[in-house]
């Protein structure tokens, strides 16, 4: 059972969660319609720039259980700006100075840090402090440490705790969990991923600066590769080996440009990544002993494809992947279903980018990695 503090409980009781927590077994619980407008989750982002601006607020424009209640901007003159296009009222907007005051809003239930990699932590742990739900932006935070941190306020201060990893709320993804699962193309052999864009704008950019991102293309796009890799073999690898390329140092002074990294799992498959700044790869292929499945694109904003080795094309409505991961994470605090993306599935990935990099560092030297089934949900 996690800690309560006085300020959580009475924020969390003042909104009755407590209420449809104990009664989070039942399907719908009392009081509860889904899309029914007043019982929303009021949403908050904190960092108004692309993510949010051009998918989340829209997002939030087609969500059945949150909607975008308020924002947190450094910039001022975004505050009006946002305010008349969403309807957001004075009282909900809050600047980086200002936002633990969020602490006394009613109307926010949920934070959504959706800044640089390196204020994540910071931002998220105000956000528990305050006795907001917290979703964290991919990936969750610049290291292991900082990951344990915002668990850990997160547990201490009675709040819920996502990764902004919308890939897991995709129907694609499921499906290919399902056959992973199910073993639909037999025991997983081989699974190969790929994840990267083509790198060229402003080299000034925080995503460059490792003091910001953390790191360059692993950290950004490397951990859908890292997540691909999982589930495409449905477990935790055992076993990291990595390498690391580079072809433009005077553009990527900072941060990595090309990573490729292998992966061994206990039952003995086998998993190859790649991740870059500079070559394009968007694909998650699986090898069975029956056959094989693949993803492509795996991971952009859809929608996704999909097809088999059995001549099958996958085919599922097309929803805004951001709109079902808000709706997830939403259900998961009104109506206690399982949080398909907790705070100890970034662990897990900050874990295995902390042995990719160790292992570049020791010439490629095969990492061990402990990690049981944590950020494995059933
Ligand atoms: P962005 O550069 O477009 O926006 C960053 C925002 O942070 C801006 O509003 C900027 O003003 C603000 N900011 C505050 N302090 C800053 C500082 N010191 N330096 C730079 N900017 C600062 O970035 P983005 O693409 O919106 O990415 C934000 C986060 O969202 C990142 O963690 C990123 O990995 C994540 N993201 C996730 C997805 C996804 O598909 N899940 C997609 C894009 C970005």
């Amino acid at each position: 059972m996690k800690h309560i503090t006085r300020r959580s409980f009475t924020s969390l009781t003042s909104k009755g969660f407590l209420g449809t927590a104990l009664l989070g077994s039942i399907p719908f619980a009392k009081g509860f319609t889904p899309g029914q407008n007043n019982k929303k989750l009021g949403i908050a982002l904190v960092g108004l720039g692309s993510y949010s601006t051009y998918q989340l607020a829209p997002s939030l424009q087609e969500t059945d259980h949150c909607y975008l209640a308020g924002i947190v901007t450094g910039t001022k003159e975004k505050e009006s700006v946002w305010k008349e296009k969403y309807n957001i009222p004075k009282k909900n907007i809050y600047n980086y100075e200002n936002f633990d005051d969020i602490a006394n809003n009613d109307a926010i239930d949920v934070v959504y840090v959706v800044l640089p990699n390196s204020l994540h932590a910071e931002f998220c742990i105000r956000a528990a402090k305050a006795g907001k739900h917290v979703i964290c932006e991919k990936p969750m935070a610049v290291n292991v440490d900082e990951c344990d941190a915002i668990i850990n306020a997160c547990n201490e201060h009675g709040v819920k705790l996502a990764v902004g990893y919308r890939m897991q709320s995709d129907p694609y993804t499921h499906e290919v969990k399902k056959y992973v699962k199910e073993k639909t193309f037999g025991d997983v052999l081989f699974v190969s991923s790929d994840a990267g864009y083509v790198s060229n704008g402003n080299p000034g950019q925080w995503r460059l600066d490792k003091s910001l991102s953390g790191g360059g293309a692993l950290m950004n796009m490397g951990v859908y590769a890292i997540q691909t890799s999982i589930y495409g073999a449905g477990q935790n690898p055992i076993s990291v080996s990595a390498q690391e390329f580079s072809t433009r140092p005077e553009y990527f002074k900072d941060t990595d440009e090309t990573i490729t990294a292998q992966f061994k799992f206990a039952n003995g498959a086998v998993a190859h990544m790649m991740t870059s700044h500079n070559a394009n790869g968007n694909r998650l292929k699986v090898h069975g002993s029956m056959g094989w499945f693949e993803l492509d694109p795996a991971h952009s904003y859809g929608p996704i494809s999909g097809r088999t080795s059995n001549g099958n094309i996958l085919e599922f409505p097309f929803k805004k992947q951001q709109a079902l991961q808000m709706d997830d994470f939403a259900k998961h605090i009104l109506l206690n279903t399982k949080n398909i993306a907790p705070g100890e599935m970034g662990k897990r990935d900050m874990i295995i980018v902390e042995a990719i990099y160790k292992s570049i560092s020791e010439g490629g030297k095969e990492q061990v990695l402990v990690l049981g089934n944590l950020g494995i949900v059933p």
